[in-house]
């Protein structure tokens, strides 16, 4: 704080300059506080990051230019070629290609699993495995881990778990304390909540014991550095070398997003809690994915995670690649949008679009039928988004 300012200020500069070449060496050196360059640290930025770390009760967040960002830094400053990290299917497409794509090119093996079976997870640790990877309820799978059984499963193998918890944000879970190493968060999505601007960020619990890791290079600094060894190792070696930096612009927008939170999610997931229990009495609609319904298997354990707030993510199949489309499109108010967690209700077609890149046969196993349909559940007035679908049904129906 420099004026007794309420709200943190934009910081929009690349550099920062010194009186010195002494006091310029020391900032460089982390020998004395300060910021150096944009790329590297920024007041805005720093300012999220510590009410973001504040938020999962962490010890404290590396902010990033969006959430794959985030997954990228985190994947690259704990894994080397010949490793294998362990990751749920039913996730993100985006996260799925990434271990694909970019990580196979660096050898590094990803391996698929049901996280939400944690004997299924259990039994595929190798003695190559540096991590287990999450999502706190899968998108679009719709699935839910049980997040305290692998908490203890990777404790037990002295492994970092990973949770993805975009879609859940800290109001309605803090996987820290279920044993997550590290948390994600496509800060895009419900953080922002506005969808005006692009974020990610990575947050360390406290809860993995860098020092005793089996990651040579941050026990190296997990002496010096401690509880902050893997941050630090980020800040100083991977983050810093790929660029992956917000714009302080973003990062003030995001602060700004983080202050509305916990009024938003509470109608978003009121809302989608009407939505789903209305799509699943109807006949029209074969199958409702969404964690808060009764009938859903992973009810139980949202109830005991989330406090029973599931989140504002559901899917609906509705019998056909045709029906899904005419029903996208018949859609008044709903908006056709890739993205999740904005104030208006987004729909998307997951397998033509997020999952194009993918063989039918391999878009099943990841769980993304033809007729599956994604919603993020905005705030608008309830009954009106129930109409909305409702008549969209019925025009689908013709198909
Ligand atoms: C959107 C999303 C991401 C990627 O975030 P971007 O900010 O779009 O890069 C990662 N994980 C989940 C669960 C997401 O929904």
């Amino acid at each position: 704080m420099i004026l007794g300012e309420v709200e943190a200020p934009i910081f929009q500069t690349a550099a920062f300059g010194y009186a010195s070449a002494e006091e310029m060496a020391d900032v460089f050196a982390g020998r004395a506080p300060g910021h150096v360059y944009t790329r590297l640290s920024n007041p805005t930025t720093l300012a999220l990051e510590r009410r973001l770390a504040a938020a999962e009760n962490g010890v404290g967040a590396l902010a990033t230019s969006s959430g794959m960002a985030a997954i990228a830094v985190t994947a690259l400053g704990l894994l080397r070629p010949g490793d294998e990290i362990l990751t749920a299917k039913g996730i993100f497409g985006g996260s799925v290609s990434f271990f694909r794509n970019i990580l196979g090119r660096l050898n590094i093996r990803a391996v698929f699993v049901d996280g939400s079976d944690t004997a299924q997870v259990a039994a595929a640790v190798t003695p190559k495995t540096r991590a287990i990877f999450v999502e706190t309820i899968g998108n679009p799978g719709m699935d839910v881990p049980d997040l305290p059984a692998l908490g203890a499963l990777a404790r037990e193998r002295n492994l970092p778990l990973v949770v993805d918890s975009t879609v859940t944000t800290p109001e309605l879970v803090k996987p820290g304390q279920h044993g997550a190493a590290l948390v994600i968060h496509s800060t895009s999505k419900f953080i922002n909540g506005h969808g005006i601007a692009i974020g990610g960020a990575v947050i360390d619990t406290g809860k993995f014991d860098w020092s005793r890791g089996p990651f040579e290079d941050i026990a190296a600094l997990a002496r010096r550095a401690g509880a902050y060894a893997f941050l630090a190792h980020l800040r100083t070696v991977i983050a810093r070398d790929l660029g992956a930096c917000p714009a302080p612009g973003s990062s003030f927008l995001m602060l700004h997003g983080l202050d509305t939170l916990p009024l938003r999610l509470k109608t978003h997931v009121e809302n989608a809690r009407a939505l789903a229990q209305a799509l699943s009495t109807d006949r029209r609609v074969l199958d409702v994915g969404y964690p808060g319904l009764p009938g859903s298997p992973y009810f139980e354990r949202a109830q005991r995670l989330f406090g029973g707030r599931a989140g504002a993510i559901l899917t609906l199949r509705v019998g056909s690649l045709a029906k899904a489309f005419a029903f996208i499109n018949a859609l008044k108010s709903a908006r056709r949008a890739a993205n999740l967690g904005e104030t208006r209700t987004l729909v998307i077609h997951p397998a033509s679009t997020i999952f194009r890149e993918y063989a039918p046969a391999d878009r099943l196993s990841l769980g993304v039928p033809d007729d599956l349909i994604r919603v993020s559940v905005g705030l608008e007035d309830s009954s009106a988004i129930l109409t909305d679908f409702e008549q969209a049904l019925t025009v689908a129906q013709k198909e």
